[in-house]
């Protein structure tokens, strides 16, 4: 294993599978690959590991367990004796430490002519002053779509997130600061992209109405409705104010692990009467909570888990912030989303 003083490798990025990938897994010398893969790239999987072996004349393994993000990075049963992990369809988080040698393709995508888009925007009469946000997909947008959108008289701006993303205008489901940093100065977001993850995300991390736009269709999604968002929230945790025994959930995920907080909210729920257990998962299977003698449980891992996957928990699921909320710590509004940093 490898010592906590040791360097990290420093992650290598790529658009694409591709040559310069090719060349640089030469270049390393890798000769067996773990491939790690999201659920949306599962299909073409095994094409892709065909052709990185081929071109790199690396053997190359599939990871079976789809890869929520690069948050998720493959544990030492998974890794085997690879010597070079590729990560498909992510950006390296900037502040999460890698343990082997990571190869982060991006998956660019080059559909999407930012003139079109911009006058999408221009025909649906969004309003004039619109945040930008893009899927890591489609971030080449980013260069050319602000003066598509200006030549029409919008201004789209890029915000600046913190140590938790690699790029402007970038997004994760647990971070929008990029966005949360141009918020007073836009009157809605745009998100660039396909999928409701991301668009949802930026409802719950700021109160500016939500377009989505896909790139490579054209489709605009109507804004999200974030007030039903949030009174749903809220009314979940008001049921769960006077809960006595809870389970506070801790992922063993590198970029999802946070034991301080879990410890933290141990500490707050016991000062408040409560009980509390913390409890500790990789990947985290709602059967795995059935039949404990818990109320309620608040989840420090991924704050999607608990804000998208509610439903498939038999009890009551909170995010850290929710949870201070229930406790009495935190007023009910103005709702907190739960950002990694
Ligand atoms: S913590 Fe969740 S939202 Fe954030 S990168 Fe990981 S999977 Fe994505």
């Amino acid at each position: 294993m490898r010592s906590t003083d040791s360097p990290s490798p420093e992650p290598r990025v790529f658009p694409t599978v591709g040559p310069a990938l090719f060349e640089a897994i030469r270049a390393v010398g890798a000769r067996r690959i773990l491939l790690q893969v999201p659920a949306g790239l599962v299909r073409n999987a095994h094409d892709l590991a065909g052709e990185i072996a081929r071109e790199s004349a690396a053997r190359v393994s599939v990871s079976v367990r789809p890869c929520f993000g690069a948050c998720d990075l493959p544990s030492a049963a998974e890794a085997g004796a690879s010597d070079l992990v590729v990560s498909l369809g992510h950006a390296p988080i900037p502040n999460v430490r890698l343990e082997r040698t990571t190869f982060f393709v991006e998956m660019r995508d080059a559909r999407g002519d930012p003139e079109r888009l911009a006058e999408i925007v221009a025909a649906a009469g969004l309003p004039r002053r619109l945040g930008l946000v893009f899927s890591i997909q489609h971030l080449d947008l980013a260069d050319r779509l602000p003066a598509a959108l200006a030549r029409r008289g919008y201004s789209g701006l890029l915000g600046t997130g913190d140590r938790r993303l690699a790029y402007p205008g970038q997004a994760l489901g647990c971070n929008y600061t990029s966005a949360e940093s141009v918020a007073d100065r836009v009157d809605a977001f745009l998100f660039l992209g396909t999928g409701r993850f991301h668009p949802l995300g930026l409802a719950w991390a700021t109160d500016r109405p939500v377009w989505a736009l896909d790139p490579a269709q054209g489709r605009l999604e109507p804004p999200i409705d974030r007030a039903a968002l949030v009174a749903q929230r809220q009314m979940l945790v008001a049921s769960v104010r006077d809960a006595l025994r809870w389970g506070i959930l801790v992922s063993g995920f590198a970029g999802q692990e946070r034991s301080a907080t879990a410890r933290a909210l141990e500490e707050r729920a016991r000062a408040k009467g409560r009980r509390a257990t913390i409890l500790r998962f990789d990947r985290l299977d709602p059967r795995d909570l059935e039949g404990r003698d818990l109320d309620a449980y608040v989840s420090t891992a991924c704050p999607r888990i608990a804000l998208d996957d509610r439903a498939l928990y038999g009890r009551p699921l909170l995010t850290p912030p929710e949870f201070l909320m229930a406790l009495g710590e935190l007023p009910l509004a103005p709702y907190r989303f739960d950002t990694f940093h």
